[in-house]
């Protein structure tokens, strides 16, 4: 992840956006009258939806050709040849829907040199994949759309997952300048080393069970008498493992992450954030934030608007400004102070890490992160344009790095920590092959 000036397009909101939020029925003073937010005005409007997953599977061959060549180079005219880089309109062959390049003769399709490359699907259904993947606003599991594609589960998490790496590798970089916020949003990742490939439900209720309940209910009311003791013997027990939060003072569980965004104002009232880059610490403290600034910000140029978080202190004396608000004691300070569009952020990374994905890997946090910070800021945006903006970005990042060969057993074995670089991860759960129930091995993959 360089620090290369940004160049990555701005998500710009669809044209009439403003618009719609201005003209939304308003109720008059001393009127009562159900109102709609901008959010509702916006996500009710036309505007919102400007393609549909039967408008992908009625376009033609031809249209969806059409339609990776746009994403990915801009018209036929201007086809770049992924092997020496020769623009030109390429020799095409119309059989093999590839082209020979003009200058070094070798062949390439529109999927050559993509994370798409050698793809077993048809285009159009990796397209309208990737619709139903953007249309969800804090995510979409790889389980439910396996339910919408179909196929194996593997492939539907591994076809997800490269558009979260091309997000993070083509969306979370280059450098930001202006009324910047930051703000640290925590998560868990608690015990989820335990639940690993174990079966979760609970065990079937039979009579016997029930009568054996009962009868260790007692036993279980005396125990609990003494659980208050043993879960503080527990905690410090865990506390030898992990890391001490400095904003905290508490040490954190080893599988605990703080997903710490830097997020521009817009400027504009009501129009929110503009730009939003992830990283991903083990505690917010100084090593995190500081090296998070250093790879996003323009220092000299910016405003820094933090809560009180003590990383922030020292770091905030180089900006042009820092506007800290106390959040113990209120959400807005005095004079406006306030990271609104931290917060912003931080509910929808939960929304995602709770109530979507569930069970995050720690060392995959950054790949989500990212992700958020994508759907954050394209939030104004039909779901036409995010997709061309999803695939956009996805196309022109070259090959996968992390998720080719996956299924085969080939799994990234480093974590992207902010201010540690790559850290070495393994896999959390059993080795592939291994059962704790029998000869076959159903834990899903990760
Ligand atoms: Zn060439």
């Amino acid at each position: 992840m360089s620090t290369t000036p940004d160049t990555t397009p701005a998500p710009a909101d669809a044209a009439g956006a403003a618009n719609i939020v201005e003209k939304r029925v308003r109720s008059r003073p001393g009127e009562k009258r159900r109102t709609r937010s901008g959010t509702a005005a916006w996500h009710m409007s036309k505007q919102a939806v400007t393609l549909t997953v039967s408008d992908v599977m009625a376009m033609s061959e031809h249209k969806v050709h059409e339609y990776w060549v746009t994403q990915r180079w801009g018209s036929r005219k201007t086809v770049v040849c992924p092997h020496c880089g020769t623009i030109d309109a390429h020799l095409w062959r119309r059989e093999a829907t590839r082209w020979q390049c003009l200058a070094c003769k070798r062949g390439f399709s529109v999927t050559s040199c993509t994370p798409f490359a050698n793809h077993q699907k048809p285009l159009k259904e990796i397209l309208a994949m990737a619709l139903i993947w953007a249309n969800g606003a804090s995510g979409i599991p790889a389980l439910e759309m396996r339910r919408h594609v179909g196929g194996k589960f593997v492939h539907v998490f591994v076809r997800e997952h490269k558009f979260r790496e091309s997000l993070m590798r083509g969306f979370n970089v280059g450098l930001m300048a202006g009324d910047v916020e930051m703000d640290g949003v925590h998560q868990s990742g608690r015990r989820s080393v335990e639940k690993r490939g174990r079966p979760q439900a609970s065990p079937k209720l039979t009579p016997e069970a029930v009568e054996e309940k009962f009868e260790t209910l007692q036993a279980k009311l005396q125990a609990d008498s003494t659980k208050v003791a043993a879960k503080a013997k527990q905690s410090k027990t865990r506390a030898t493992t992990g890391v001490k939060d400095g904003t905290y003072g508490m040490t954190l569980h080893p599988d605990r992450r703080i997903v710490i965004c830097a997020r521009s104002r817009s400027g504009v009232p009501g129009k929110g954030g503009k730009r939003t880059r992830v990283g991903v610490g083990r505690t917010e403290g100084p090593l995190a934030v500081n090296a998070i600034i250093d790879q996003f910000l323009a220092v000299p140029e910016s405003i820094l608007n933090t809560d009180g978080a003590k990383a922030y202190i020292e770091p905030g004396t180089k900006f042009l400004a820092h506007r800290s608000v106390e959040h113990a004691k209120e959400l807005v300070g005095p004079a406006g102070e306030n990271t609104n569009l931290g917060e912003e952020f931080a509910r929808r990374h939960k929304r995602a890490e709770q109530g979507i994905y569930l069970n995050i890997e720690p060392k995959y946090t950054l790949d989500y992160g990212a992700e958020t910070a994508w759907r954050s800021d394209t939030r104004r945006m039909g779901n036409g344009g995010q997709l061309e903006h999803l695939l956009a970005i996805t196309l022109r990042n070259g090959v996968s790095q992390f998720w080719l060969g996956y299924s085969k057993g080939r799994h990234r074995e480093v974590e992207f920590l902010a201010g540690e670089g790559e850290v070495p991860a393994r896999s959390s759960g059993p080795k592939k092959g291994y059962s704790a129930t029998g000869p076959k091995n159903v834990r899903p993959p990760r």
